[in-house]
């Protein structure tokens, strides 16, 4: 790619004037030598995943294998349809839909890993909330998609995007400022403000501990999807406002690499430690081994 940090992402779109999204299509068409159009249709076909795995966590059955979760996207559908949320109509959709996403795969089902599995419920829970909101087009979407992953790649490539190496901070902290950014971009903001969105995102997880009980991506992982829409959500309204996030981005990136090398094994996905190691989170563990 012709760009390594959050910064060249942006100026690179403000020279060549075009969205988040269009750039990271033309880099990733050039970069792999395929036709742009090929590339448009792969991701085109990823989010067409996204919403059939929306409709199956709010429409189906997802309870977990292990029996621990599932239904929990259905019980916000149901509460939201029942009458006015606390939160408002987008947003309580937004984390329903993370939610659902979220529960469909702690079921087995079938999900685009943004950028992981464990956090597959943030990005199209906003993306698809969003579109159904201001009616924007599939193909628009899309493009949010490329904007999300042009994210992605700087934040894999400069720090961490998986909770065994750098905790819950790089995973739902990575797919929280990778769905902000990609809504301000779709939303019509300029690239300096979808990078900042990302930077107002990321420091609202730094520091988040990777902590599933009994190792299993369902507790807390899925409430941290549906949570984890509500701040993007935030972080793009922010930066569409003017709000900057004051470190650069790029530094906050840095921090969240500083702060997962210094986070002690326990909390890197080990399930040792945390919310794994409470009381009940042992004794789930123990009773989940006794069925086995
Ligand atoms: S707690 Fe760990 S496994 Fe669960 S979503 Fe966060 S990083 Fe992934």
């Amino acid at each position: 790619m012709n760009f390594q940090t959050l910064k060249q992402l942006s100026e690179l779109a403000e020279t060549r004037n075009c969205s988040l999204g269009r750039l990271m299509l033309e880099e990733q068409s050039r970069e792999s030598g395929e036709e742009s159009g090929r590339v448009f249709a792969q991701m085109y076909d990823y989010y067409q995943i996204m919403k059939d795995a929306v409709h199956q966590g709010i429409h189906s059955d997802t309870t977990s294998r292990s029996g621990l979760t599932g239904g929990d996207a259905r019980r916000m559908h149901g509460y939201r349809a029942a009458g006015e949320t606390l939160l408002g109509g987008h947003a309580a959709l937004a984390m329903t839909y993370a939610l659902a996403v979220s529960e469909v795969n702690a079921s087995m089902g079938r999900i685009i890993a943004t950028p992981t599995a464990g956090s597959c419920g943030i990005i199209p829970g906003v993306l698809i909330s969003s579109q159904e909101r201001f009616g924007w087009s599939d193909e628009e979407m899309v493009y949010g998609l490329f904007a999300s992953g042009a994210i992605g790649y700087v934040i894999a490539n400069n720090s961490f995007i998986s909770g065994a190496e750098g905790g819950c901070q790089a995973e739902v902290g990575s797919a929280i400022g990778m769905a902000a950014g990609a809504l301000v971009d779709i939303r019509g903001g300029t690239p300096a403000q979808a990078i900042h969105a990302v930077g107002l995102a990321l420091k609202n997880t730094l520091g988040l501990i990777c902590d599933p009980v009994a190792g299993l991506v369902e507790i807390p992982c899925i409430v941290r999807n549906g949570f984890g829409a509500i701040t993007a959500l935030a972080a793009a309204d922010m930066a569409l406002a003017g709000v900057r996030s004051v470190i650069p981005s790029d530094e906050v990136v840095q921090v969240m690499l500083e702060v997962g090398s210094a986070m002690p094994e326990s909390l890197r996905e080990t399930a040792g430690g945390g919310l794994a190691q409470t009381p009940t989170g042992r004794r789930i563990t123990r009773e989940l081994h006794q069925n086995a």
